[in-house]
C-alpha cells in the first residue's frame, strides 16, 4: 500500500457504518505510547460490519491489523501500512444466561477488560475477579493473549469465541484454540467479535475472599509495578521455573535507558516510556535484555508484547520471529 485511494475511503465506511480515518495516530492508542500511525483507522459498528469490512479490505488486497487497548502491543516508529480495526466498547451488547450454578456470559470483543470482571460480580460470579482486576485491555486481548495471572486466565472461563473473516462470522470452541500459558491460536487474519465464557456463581464467603485477593492484588502491583509510568505490561514472558524480571535484574539492567526508554527501576521486566520515546528505544532494551540474560544464563527470553507494523531501523534478526505484521486474507480463504 502506498497511496490511499478515496474509493476505498468511501466504500469502507458504507461498509464499517462507523468511523474511517486515515494516517491516525496509534501511539496515543497504545499504554507506552510509542510508534507511528495507521495508514487506515476503521471503526465497525457492529460484527455484521466488521465482516462487511474485511470484504472491503479483502477485495482491494488492503492488510489489516486488530488492535484492543494497546496495553500489550508495541507499534513500530514507521506505523503499519494497511488498516487497523479498533473494536468500540458498545460493539456488541453484552448476553448474560443463567445455567444452574454457572453463568455463561456474551461479550464484544471491543469491551474493557474491566467489563468482564464488573458483569461477573454483578452476577455474583467468583473465580474472574481476583486475577482480571489488575489487567488492562479489551476482552479481544484478553483472548487472544490468554491473560492471566497465577490466580487464574482467560482460559479457565472460556467456551467460545466469534471471529470475522471476509466470508463472515463463526463460533470456534475454547478445545480448537490451542489455549496455554499466554497463547491463544487464531485463525490467521481473523479478527475476534464476541467471547463466550462461563463463570461459576459463588457464595457470599467466596465472593468475600475474592474481593479481598482482589484488593491485595491491586496493591502489590502499586508496589511492584510502574503503574504511573506508560508501559505495556510485561515484556517478555516467564520461562519456565522463573522469573523475565528477575534474570534481567540478575543482569544489572534495571533502570537502563535508552533514548526516552528505560528498564524500570521498579520492576526490570517493564518498559517505561520516561519522555519521548520511540518504539526503536524500546525495542534496544529488549534486545539489550535479550542478550544479556542469553549471555549470562543461557536462556532466550520470549517478548510476551506483540510487536507490530514497520519498525525503523527494521527489527534485528533475533526479534524477526515475534514480529506482527498487518495480514491479509482472501474472501474465498477459509479459515482452519
Ligand atoms: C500495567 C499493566 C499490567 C499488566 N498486567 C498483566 C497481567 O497481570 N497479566 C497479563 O496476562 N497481561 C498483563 N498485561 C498485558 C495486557 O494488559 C494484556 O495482554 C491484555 O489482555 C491486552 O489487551 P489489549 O486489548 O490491550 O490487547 P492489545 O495490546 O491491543 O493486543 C494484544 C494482542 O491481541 C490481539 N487482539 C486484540 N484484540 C483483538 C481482536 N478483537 N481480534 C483479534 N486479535 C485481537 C492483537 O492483535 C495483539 O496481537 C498488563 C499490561 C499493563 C500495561
Amino acid at each position: 500500500m502506498t497511496s490511499v485511494i478515496p474509493a476505498l475511503i468511501d466504500s469502507l465506511r458504507k461498509a464499517a457504518q462507523g468511523d474511517v480515518s486515515t494516517d491516525f495516530p496509534l501511539a496515543v492508542r497504545t499504554s507506552v505510547r510509542v510508534g507511528g500511525a495507521a495508514r487506515i483507522f476503521v471503526k465497525p459498528k457492529d460484527p455484521q460490519a466488521l465482516v462487511a469490512a474485511l470484504g472491503v479490505l479483502s477485495d482491494a488486497g488492503v492488510p489489516w491489523h486488530a488492535l484492543g487497548g494497546g496495553a500489550n502491543t508495541i507499534v513500530g516508529d514507521a506505523g503499519i501500512d494497511g488498516a487497523v480495526f479498533k473494536l468500540g466498547t458498545d460493539f456488541s451488547p453484552d448476553q448474560v444466561e443463567e445455567q444452574g450454578d454457572a453463568v455463561l456470559m456474551t461479550l464484544g470483543a471491543g469491551a474493557p477488560s474491566s467489563r468482564f470482571v464488573s458483569l461477573a460480580k454483578d452476577m455474583k460470579g467468583v473465580g474472574v475477579a481476583a486475577w482480571a482486576s489488575g489487567i488492562p485491555g479489551t476482552i479481544g486481548g484478553l483472548v487472544a493473549m490468554n491473560a492471566g495471572t497465577p490466580a487464574g486466565s482467560m482460559s479457565d472461563h472460556l467456551e467460545a469465541v466469534e471471529v470475522a473473516t471476509p466470508s463472515g462470522l463463526s463460533w470456534i470452541p475454547k478445545e480448537k484454540l490451542e489455549l496455554r500459558y499466554r497463547h491463544c491460536k487464531l485463525p490467521k487474519g481473523a479478527v475476534l467479535s464476541r467471547a463466550r465464557c462461563r463463570v461459576r456463581r459463588g457464595t457470599d464467603e467466596e465472593r468475600a475472599a475474592e474481593q479481598r485477593a482482589v484488593k491485595a492484588d491491586l496493591e502489590k502491583r502499586k508496589r511492584t509495578q510502574p503503574l504511573t509510568q506508560p508501559n505495556s505490561g510485561s515484556v517478555f514472558v516467564n520461562p519456565p521455573g522463573d522469573f523475565a524480571g528477575r534474570l534481567i535484574e540478575a543482569a544489572g539492567l534495571k533502570g537502563t535507558q535508552r533514548g526516552g526508554a528505560q528498564i524500570s527501576s521498579r520492576h526490570a521486566n517493564f518498559i517505561v516510556n520516561v519522555g519521548e520515546a520511540k518504539a526503536a528505544d524500546v525495542i534496544d532494551l529488549l534486545v539489550l535484555a535479550r542478550r544479556a540474560v542469553k549471555n549470562a544464563t543461557g536462556i532466550d527470553l520470549v517478548p510476551e508484547v506483540r510487536l507490530v507494523g514497520t519498525f525503523d531501523p527494521p527489527l534485528p534478526a533475533e526479534l524477526e520471529p515475534h514480529h506482527q505484521l498487518p495480514i491479509h486474507l482472501a474472501r474465498e480463504q477459509v479459515h482452519a
